[in-house]
């Protein structure tokens, strides 16, 4: 009797552009968050779908690593608790609705409190207490309290039968910049809000992990540099003993021969200076390829950094094929192990972060370990 299997990667309907999400890479930065803060609580951050590497599986590969997840919005760490994570996890930007006080009890979610608005719901909620962070505005501005008001409201939400546990928290606006003085400030002014009481602290991203030994503080909540990118200015992957966890991948789908002068893409912006062999990839914006890199933009090809040429349409790039070996269905990596994302997000003008969160839902995550 046969018996039909279906195989790990079917070759009908499994996706041609793919990225690889190596954890065995995910758990190795994880332990150069601890060689940098040996003495912290590494709150792992996952937010975003893990900086689009996928939330559950990230999660799980770092659930016996991590001492606990962070994520942005109520909803993501929803989605962790009902995909079985046991890890305990931060929700960054606290609650904003009564409902979320009882769920976040029966869920064990740990809540940030960064604004008044919250505080009528603590006041009101009468179940079981809850672990709670305070978080204290240093100087971002964007979530926390003044510094001026936190002692008062430490001893005051220390009070209230809602509340299980507090700690507290700020968050560093420049700590990717080593020449900036704007860091130095922040931590002094979290000595100012916090001196003398009796609570753990948490300051730093991944900037200040690598960056501002003094902001490690009792827990470091690293995000980018666990998925193997700089978050230093100035500084590459490879500085820090990083590895790249996601690589983008897409197939060669045509080689055309141009004559000089013949215009590529939409706009015809390129034209083809010579004689010469153009290679189009099966990838484009609508996966996430960044629709605005510029020139100098490279892919990796049979080992060889090759140029984009032409604009970024939705479902394709085009490359200059000039002095490389290839054929149809090799495979193109966009960016990740051999061609850093911190370089790639140079060539678009912005940031690492972008390109993974931007990496879209048709592009198939191959977990790798
Ligand atoms: C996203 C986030 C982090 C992680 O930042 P990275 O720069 O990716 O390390 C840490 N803390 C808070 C509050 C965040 O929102």
């Amino acid at each position: 009797m046969t018996c039909i299997r279906t195989p790990i990667t079917d070759p009908v309907t499994s996706s041609s552009v793919y990225a690889e999400i190596d954890l065995a890479a995910l758990r190795h930065n994880l332990g150069v968050v601890r060689k940098h803060a040996p003495a912290a609580g590494v709150m792992a951050v996952v937010k975003s779908m893990a900086y689009g590497h996928g939330a559950v599986p990230v999660a799980r590969a770092l659930a016996d690593s991590a001492d606990a997840l962070g994520v942005a919005r109520f909803e993501e760490g929803v989605a962790l608790r009902e995909a079985g994570l046991a890890t305990p996890i931060v929700v960054l930007e606290g609650p904003t609705r009564a409902e979320q006080l009882e769920a976040a009890f029966k869920l064990d979610l740990q809540l940030t409190i960064h604004h008044e608005s919250q505080l009528p719901l603590l006041q009101d909620y009468a179940d079981e207490p809850l672990d709670c962070w305070l978080k204290v505005d240093t100087g971002m501005h964007r979530l926390g309290f003044p510094v001026d008001r936190m002692r008062t409201l430490f001893e005051r939400l220390r009070q209230l039968p809602a509340v299980a546990s507090l700690r507290v928290m700020t968050h560093l606006a420049c700590a990717d910049d080593l020449t900036n003085p704007a860091t130095a400030n922040q931590l002094q002014r979290l000595v100012e809000a916090t001196g003398g009481l009796q609570t753990e602290k948490s300051i730093a991203n991944s900037a200040g992990i690598l960056a501002w030994p003094d902001s490690h503080a009792d827990w470091v909540r690293p995000g980018l540099m666990l998925y193997g990118a700089s978050p230093v200015m100035g500084k590459a992957a490879d500085d820090y003993d990083l590895q790249a966890v996601m690589t983008l991948k897409a197939p060669l789908i045509a080689i055309n021969d141009l004559e000089a002068g013949e215009a590529v893409g939409y706009g015809g912006t390129w034209l083809a200076p010579e004689a010469m062999p153009l290679g189009v990839v099966g990838i484009g914006y609508g996966d996430g390829y960044p629709r605005h890199i510029g020139a100098g933009a490279q892919v990796l090809l049979n080992g060889q950094r090759v140029p984009v040429v032409g604009r970024v349409s939705m479902d394709m790039i085009t490359l200059d094929l000039r002095g490389v070996r290839a054929q149809v269905g090799d495979i193109v990596t966009l960016w990740g192990k051999g061609l850093p994302a911190d370089e790639v997000a140079t060539w678009a003008n912005t940031i690492p972060y972008t390109l993974f969160c931007g990496v879209t839902a048709r592009v198939e995550r191959r977990y790798l370990d």
